[in-house]
């Protein structure tokens, strides 16, 4: 008798649903073909080390421009992905894509210090074999571990002990780890000690907060003095502002990311930005040829 009663709130519920899945199947379809046609690229957004300026590393971004529906974005289409089981094999094209780059940037002595970024979503962390995958990508491109982060949620590690096990596989590789959006998942700071963390990656959320009221920016404050005492990197994400850049220095973040510094670019606008900053270093070592 229940069920009558809201019948009709149920119908138009299923038919939202079905409607829903359709569309995901759809997606599902095309994006399937669309790693086959040059639709999917990727592109690296600069993490920039506060004390020097300069672009320290890049995470690289996936995109999809539709032929059709244009620009499709990945918060969108990766959730897709990781229920259709597709996160597999577009997992595996942006893992080998980014490390085709970071090969093209290390070994060009004028780009060789940037680190690569990637995120690797819940399902593919846990797909067996990732962490001898992941070696097999480096070692044929000829990418050394140390400069490749493997970026996952806290969810992704939490989810499942395979998560878990995998991030350790991926860290005895040499691999750093970096735990993404820090403080929005079903976070425990006891994560810190279980899982082998090199660098956490503190919420825009938190990050908006460091120039408001000093209830607004606790969070912010504390996660940068654990990670100083944990020896961590703690990377600010979603800087916007100069303001909010002046005081996560003075917090003692050493490494931001954000629209203030870049959006996230072309490798040929990165390559730009890197051998510009190269070669003012040139300059300036020129001009101070006694080293001060
Ligand atoms: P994320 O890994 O936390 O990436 C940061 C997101 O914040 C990016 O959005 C970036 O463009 C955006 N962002 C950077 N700076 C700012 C800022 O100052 N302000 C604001 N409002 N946003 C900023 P994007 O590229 O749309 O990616 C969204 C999410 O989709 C990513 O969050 C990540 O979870 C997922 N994603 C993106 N690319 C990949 C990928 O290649 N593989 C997987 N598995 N997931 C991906
Ligand atoms: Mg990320
Ligand atoms: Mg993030
Ligand atoms: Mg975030």
């Amino acid at each position: 008798a229940a069920k009558d009663h809201g019948k009709g709130r149920f119908a138009t519920y299923d038919q939202e649903l079905d409607r829903r899945s359709v569309q995901h199947a759809e997606l599902g379809a095309e994006l399937r073909q669309a790693m086959g046609s040059g639709e999917l690229r990727l592109m690296y957004q600069p993490i920039v080390s506060l004390p020097e300026g300069r672009v320290s590393g890049v995470e690289a971004l996936v995109r999809w421009h539709h032929p059709e529906r244009g620009a499709i974005p990945p918060t969108e289409f990766i959730p897709v992905a990781e229920r259709t089981g597709l996160i597999v094999p577009l997992g595996r094209w942006i893992m080998r894509e980014a490390a085709n780059q970071a090969a093209r940037w290390t070994t060009n002595p004028l780009t060789s210090s940037v680190t690569m970024s990637v995120n690797v979503s819940a399902r593919q962390l846990r797909e067996p074999g990732f962490p001898e995958e992941l070696a097999g990508v480096l070692a044929e491109t000829g990418v050394e571990p140390r400069m490749f982060t493997v970026e996952v949620t806290e969810t992704a590690v939490f989810e499942s002990d395979a998560g878990l096990a995998a991030l350790r596989g991926v860290h005895q590789l040499g691999v750093r780890v970096a735990l993404d959006d820090f403080g929005t998942g079903h976070s425990s700071l006891g994560l810190l000690r279980s899982c082998p963390v090199d660098v956490l990656k503190v919420d825009k959320s938190f990050v908006d907060g460091v120039t408001g009221t000093a209830e607004q920016a606790a969070i912010a404050i504390s996660l940068v003095q654990i990670t100083n005492t944990m020896r961590l990197a703690a990377v600010a994400e979603g800087v916007e502002t100069q303001d909010q850049a002046n005081t996560l220095f003075e917090l003692g973040y050493q490494l931001a990311q954000g629209f203030h510094f870049a959006h996230p670019l072309t490798p040929e606008e990165v390559t730009g930005l890197l051998i510009r900053t190269a070669a003012e270093d040139a300059k300036r070592a020129a001009g101070y040829p006694h080293g001060n």
